[in-house]
């Protein structure tokens, strides 16, 4: 099946010219070409250029579609997402607005454990309802690519209820979706005075299981006060990576214990806040393949200090943005307004904050070699916006601007 894109206004194509990601000023490159067209055939990209150039002959049953009036940008790739959850918290929201703290609503029972106790009576099948219209939604505003994270179940049962629902999930929704196992979110209730014995379940019955039927393929520990110590993060980390899980890590989102340098010295895929990173770490993760995944949202939503993006791009480190979709603190899988937040209030250029939302996010999650640019062998994830041009995407913030999304070459109907 053929489909050409013709006459498209502005043609992003976030060239990655055969890296894996792009680093540094090279984040700045995009790759525009105007008055552009794309030819995609059976869900791959075969040929890019101006519109004038094109002179493929087409089969009969090609389908063309007059893009003169938009900017096609590669799908977004949102590599860091609790998607997965049942109740909300929006209590908690209104807490916070009185000015109580992300750790005193934690300390009230509010926080991930409130999500742990709706997550844990809800069925599987409810989950992936629940799931599935978020992913509809993200869809609509132009994500195409996906990492969703277990971490609401905090015991045997309820985390691999959790990532059987993601992995099916991956099969049955149009959306590409990474799966996470995050066990180590927080500690569950039940295990408060005997930690070690819970990450003795987390490494010795949890990882092995779902390691074996392949229900995630990355894993992720919360390296925060209250939460995993550094010491418990690389115990759980290692044993991931015996169990050839790729390893992610939050680190340094309120404090900071090491786990920026942890993430560098495991080969972790990605490490993700950084929102208190300290100037060594930087030099530690500076050099290393380990992608920093920011996170705007939640700096906005929670009133903390943001990552320092300018900085960790300045130093050469590859950075991807992410909405860190949750429950708790950041219940927004917008990817335009993630990149707004960057480019307002971290210092980013337009041009990084899509970079960092496209192929570095795809490099985050291991699929940059098949999505996040829009070059000839890539999965034709597509998305065309109303909008005159690229930049005008983030400054007119708060609303969607995607016209259409094309996924694998189908252009997809919401109903
Ligand atoms: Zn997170």
């Amino acid at each position: 099946m053929q489909l050409l894109l013709t006459n498209i206004r502005q043609l992003v194509t976030v060239r990655s010219s055969g890296k894996p990601f792009k680093a540094g000023k090279a984040m700045r490159d995009l790759g525009v070409i105007e008055n552009a067209s794309v030819l995609v055939e059976d869900g791959f990209i075969r040929w890019i250029g101006t519109a004038g150039d094109f002179s493929n002959t087409l089969n009969a049953d090609a389908d063309t579609l007059d893009c003169s009036t938009y900017v096609a940008l590669p799908g977004f790739v949102d590599s860091h997402t609790h998607a997965l959850f049942a109740g909300s918290r929006e209590l908690e929201f209104a807490w916070r607005s009185e000015g109580k703290t992300y750790q005193e609503i934690a300390a009230q029972g509010g926080g991930i454990l409130n999500s742990v106790q709706a997550t844990r009576a809800a069925t599987k099948k409810e989950l992936k309802k629940l799931a599935s219209r978020r992913l509809d939604s993200m869809m609509m505003h132009g994500t195409t690519t996906v990492e969703i994270k277990s971490g609401y179940g905090l015991s045997e049962d309820a985390e691999i209820k959790m990532v059987e629902a993601i992995s099916e999930l991956a099969n049955e929704h149009f959306m590409t979706i990474r799966s996470t196992f995050l066990g180590a979110h927080a500690m569950p209730p039940e295990f408060r005075t005997q930690r070690s014995e819970y990450i003795t379940l987390l490494c010795e019955r949890m990882m092995p299981h779902i390691a074996k039927r392949k229900l995630a393929q990355f894993c992720d520990v919360f390296c925060e006060e209250g939460y995993f110590t550094l010491d418990e993060s690389r115990r759980i980390l290692e044993e991931a990576r015996k169990h050839g899980l790729g390893l992610k890590l939050h680190s340094d989102e309120f404090t900071s214990l090491g786990g920026t340098q942890l993430a560098a010295e495991l080969g972790a895929i990605s490490v993700d806040h950084l929102e208190h990173v300290s100037d060594e770490a930087i030099r530690a993760l500076a050099g290393t393949k380990t992608i920093a995944v920011v996170l705007p949202g939640v700096s906005f939503f929670l009133r903390n200090p943001y990552a320092p993006a300018r900085k960790l791009i300045d130093a050469g480190i590859p950075v991807s943005i992410a909405s860190d979709f949750n429950p708790g603190s950041c219940m927004s899988s917008s990817m335009p307004l993630m990149m707004t937040i960057a480019c307002t209030q971290m210092s980013m250029t337009p041009e990084e904050a899509i970079t960092a939302s496209t192929l570095n996010g795809a490099a985050a999650i291991g699929l940059s070699d098949q999505y996040g640019s829009i070059e000839v062998g890539k999965r034709a994830d597509i998305v065309l916006f109303d909008v005159p041009n690229y930049r005008y995407l983030l400054y007119h913030f708060g609303t969607n601007h995607a016209a259409k999304i094309i996924k694998h070459g189908t252009i997809l109907e919401f109903s």
